[in-house]
């Protein structure tokens, strides 16, 4: 334990289900700490136009390193979080580095892309998100063209008129939201057609497996409802050559994954920025 502990990686697969118990309640009490001491960063992941192979966005995500644990996955931490009410002040910082790299590059005048961030449904169900959210960006000064939203849909938490009346709220200021992992957890397609999310991101489980003909079947019917519904439509977890092909082929107009960048640093997602 001690030597896993020092390598800062711990593996779910590799632990017993004491240990599991213990990492949870490790990270728990970790966690109001690591928020307070700045111990969460941003990495960028860059979301690519499929038939340019330009750069059309990146993608912010969550990182943890804390003295006490080492590296704390977003597959650990965000389900704690979200357990133990701390969920909104994660998601909060997060946008908030976001906002003032976006404030920092415009003030600057150099080359803008639009960021999305992830917000728990824990958190976008709750009543503090849409004016927290509002408050933020009008504090940075950062316009809807700019800043995104995903949410990961939720089916114990789902919520269709209260969904409904934030995503109106949002969208007639501006701003657009994801549905993200589109595929495992949406109940109901019908749903899906009188939500105004603007984007689907079709879950990288699908993906991974989309050399398989049935498979395959399914992302080119997503591809094709999404764009029935006017939503843009992105494939998530894009590894291989092969995948990408395929997905070019079906029509699938943006993608994010390994063969093109892992997500990265706030400092090298600008130097790619400015290099092109
Ligand atoms: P997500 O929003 O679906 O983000 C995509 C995840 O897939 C990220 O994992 C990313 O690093 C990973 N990924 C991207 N391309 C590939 C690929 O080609 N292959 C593979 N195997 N993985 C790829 P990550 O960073 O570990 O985040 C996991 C999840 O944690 C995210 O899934 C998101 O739901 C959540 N998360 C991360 N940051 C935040 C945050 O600030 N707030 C909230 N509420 N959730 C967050
Ligand atoms: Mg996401
Ligand atoms: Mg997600
Ligand atoms: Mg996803």
């Amino acid at each position: 334990t001690k030597s896993r502990l020092q390598n800062s990686v711990v593996s779910y697969f590799e632990m017993g289900s004491d240990e599991i118990i213990q990492r949870e309640l490790n990270i728990l009490n970790q966690l109001q700490f690591g928020i307070q001491n700045e111990e969460f960063t941003v990495h960028l992941q860059p979301k690519i136009n499929l038939n340019t192979d330009e750069i059309e966005g990146f993608e912010a995500l969550a990182r943890w390193y804390s003295p006490v644990l080492g590296h704390v996955s977003p597959a650990e931490f965000i389900p704690s979080a979200e357990k133990s009410g701390k969920i909104n002040e994660v998601d909060i910082l997060i946008l908030r580095k976001v906002l003032k790299f976006q404030n920092v590059r415009l003030s600057r005048g150099l080359k803008m892309v639009p960021i999305a961030v992830n917000i728990s449904p824990v958190h976008f169900y709750s009543e503090t998100f849409v004016k927290d959210f509002l408050s933020l960006v009008e504090e940075y000064e950062i316009t809807p063209d700019l800043i995104k939203i995903e949410v990961t849909e939720s089916v114990e938490l789902f919520d269709f008129r209260k969904a409904k009346e934030i995503l109106l709220e949002l969208n007639e200021l501006g701003y657009e939201s994801s549905i993200d992992d589109f595929g495992v957890g949406f109940s109901s397609l019908s749903y899906l057609q009188q939500l105004p999310f603007s984007e689907i991101k079709i879950d990288r489980s699908f993906i991974n497996s989309i050399n398989n003909s049935d498979m395959h079947a399914v992302v080119q019917t997503i591809v094709q409802l999404a764009e029935k519904l006017r939503m843009h439509v992105v494939a998530e977890g894009i590894e291989t050559p092969e995948q990408y092909s395929i997905l070019q082929q079906i029509g699938c107009k943006s993608g994010q994954g390994y063969y093109f960048h892992k997500p990265m640093p706030l400092e090298e997602a600008e130097n790619l920025l400015d290099s092109i």
